[in-house]
């Protein structure tokens, strides 16, 4: 995943309010974008096919799987997600910045990948707080909640693969959290090596 823009990967439970997060993080920092995922899962009242994620039937995303176009795909809650390579690839080289909002299967497999990346996870800041984010949004039924709940127990469970870890306790202080690992991670030498031999270069003359 080559490109002048960094990957930065962002997973907690649903319910953690990576949505909200995202959200903000977006409209302060001009150099970040969202990738939109492609899902077989029915777009939830008030969510945009193309703007939330791509929406599309099983048979287009299977194909697309066989077609290697995802950079990554997990089945979530009997759905399939997945993130598009050919855009992301294209952001990168734009120089943005990218965040995927991705399932820790997902994230997993984009860590035994190779690919460069920052991993952050965001956490609810207790169980029952998390519970009460679940039911409150409304839009689940009760199969989907009980399902949520559970898989919550295993996307915790993943959080020690994390290079850093959030609590979403105050969206506010979380978004400023987050910004201040981003703005660290763009600092690291190893993204700045074109701007070290530029100066060395001009340096010579
Ligand atoms: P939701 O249905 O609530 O929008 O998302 C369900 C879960 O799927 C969330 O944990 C979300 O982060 C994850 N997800 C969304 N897009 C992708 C994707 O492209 N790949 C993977 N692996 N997970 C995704």
């Amino acid at each position: 995943m080559a490109g002048k823009g960094m990957l930065i990967i962002i997973s907690g439970p649903s319910g953690a309010g990576k949505g909200t997060v995202c959200r903000a993080l977006l409209e302060q920092d001009d150099k970040l974008v969202l990738s939109v995922s492609k899902t077989t899962r029915s777009p939830r009242a008030g969510e945009q096919d193309g703007v939330n994620y791509n929406f599309v039937s099983k048979e287009v995303f299977l194909k697309a799987v066989a077609d290697g176009d995802f950079l990554e795909h997990a089945c979530v809650y009997g759905e399939y997600y997945g993130t598009p390579r050919s855009s992301l690839e294209q952001m990168l080289a734009f120089g943005n910045d990218v965040i995927l909002e991705i399932d820790t299967q997902g994230a997993l497999k984009v860590k035994n990948s190779g690919v460069n990346c920052v991993f952050i996870f965001l956490l609810p800041p207790s169980a029952d707080e998390l519970f009460r984010r679940i039911t409150r949004r409304g839009t689940e039924s009760v199969e989907s909640l009980r399902r949520r709940m559970a898989s919550a127990r295993g996307e915790l469970s993943m959080a020690s693969m994390y290079d850093y870890v959030v609590v979403n306790d105050c969206v506010d202080e979380a978004r400023d959290s987050i910004a201040a690992v981003i703005r660290a991670e763009r600092c690291r030498v190893h993204r700045n090596m074109d701007l070290i031999e530029a100066i060395i270069e001009e340096a010579k003359e």
